[in-house]
């Protein structure tokens, strides 16, 4: 390939990629399907259902022409008319690409005649609604009523957001809708998953997988993802149970998630080891529930200067009880430093950074 061809296609491939999954900049430039085709989708509010029959399909329709329009481009942005001119020319595997990007858009084109007949009664959302009651229209018009209200529970990304109604939970995604009736379900939580720093919170986010089975035998099971700072929200709003047989531990509160990147960064700090002779260390004074197993030593790069002081208290602390310490003696305003923050010991008040925390070896 020539170069002008290798920069054509990775531009056409950036641009597509910005098309399907729409970055901040793009959707804050209205180029979204949903902005696109806003006219003809109608409103989301009042129309709920129907919106996102229209919606998925819209997606479809656009994403099957995205490889055609790469051979039109390639054929009339590089003046290489071969494409359409002498197709039987090109090598074997553009022609089966071109026949394909043909046939994408012929096969949506007709997906649409067929859903979109006797008021999309044959589209995959239509049917999967109107699998629990008579006709998909009047449980949709219900599915509407619960989406209007205010206190609704709404979470996730624009592109695939969690809704739990009254009645219902429902999951948008690029294709298709997942619905089911809060009173057929229950929720089987399959893992946790961490990320320590993000740009919403360098103290960490923790995201909860959560399995959705129905009852009702026409309904698939479906996945959806919380973020744990939002899991009580939507247990609230839920009228089934959460079955935890995994035992997924759900760091609700900021401090729970704290103590998580705490740990990780006292782990990576390595060990102090007691010198031989020493007494093992007593319970901690704060919990008293386990053996202290925590001491303060400077050692972070500020060698000479710098405010952290090495504490000479033996170990007093436990792990969670110095996170938990550690997290009250910071700016609750302002999370994103608690990393990069200090506290004193509680004990003799010297001060110490994350970098001085080390867990105890304990000699046998
Ligand atoms: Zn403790
Ligand atoms: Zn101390
Ligand atoms: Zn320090």
């Amino acid at each position: 390939m020539a170069s002008e061809e290798v920069i054509y296609t990775i531009a056409y491939m950036l641009i597509c990629l910005c098309l399907v999954v729409p970055p901040n900049e793009f959707r804050s430039a209205g180029l979204t399907i949903q902005n696109i085709f806003s006219e003809w989708l109608g409103s989301e509010n009042l129309d709920f259902v129907r919106y996102h029959i229209k919606r998925s399909t819209a997606t479809i329709l656009f994403h099957s022409i995205l490889p055609l329009g790469y051979f039109l481009g390639y054929c009339f942005c590089l003046s290489n008319y071969d494409i359409i001119l002498q197709p039987w020319k090109l090598p074997f595997t553009w022609q089966i690409a071109t026949v394909i990007s043909v046939i994408l858009p012929i096969v949506a084109s007709l997906l649409y005649f067929y859903w979109s007949r006797n008021d999309w009664k044959t589209h995959p959302i239509a049917v999967r609604v109107g699998h629990h009651g008579d006709s998909w229209q009047s449980i949709a018009a219900q599915i509407d009523v619960e989406f209007r209200r205010i206190d609704k529970f709404q979470t996730g990304p624009p592109g695939r957001r969690v809704i739990v109604t009254d009645s219902w939970v429902l999951q948008t995604s690029a294709y298709t809708l997942d619905i089911a009736q809060q009173e057929d379900v229950h929720l089987n939580t399959l893992e946790s998953q961490n990320f320590n720093y993000t740009d919403e919170s360098p103290v960490g986010v923790q995201f909860i997988s959560l399995k959705v089975l129905s009852v009702n035998q026409n309904i698939s099971p479906f996945v959806i993802r919380i973020n744990a700072a939002e899991y009580s929200d939507f247990k609230a709003k839920l009228r089934t149970p959460i079955i935890n047989v995994r035992n997924v531990i759900i760091q609700e509160t900021l401090t729970e998630r704290f103590s998580e990147a705490f740990r990780e960064q006292v782990i990576s700090n390595g060990v102090y080891r007691l010198t031989a002779g020493s007494e093992a260390p007593v319970s901690c004074i704060g919990c008293m529930q386990v053996q202290a197993n925590i001491k303060l030593t400077k050692r972070c790069d500020e060698d000479n200067g710098g405010d952290c002081v090495s504490c000479n208290c033996r170990p007093m602390w436990c792990l969670t009880c110095m996170s938990k310490w550690f997290a009250s003696r910071q700016n609750q305003d302002s999370p994103q430093q608690w990393m990069a923050g200090k506290s004193p010991c509680p004990t003799c008040r010297s001060k110490f950074c994350m970098l001085d925390v080390r867990l105890v070896a304990i000699p046998q």
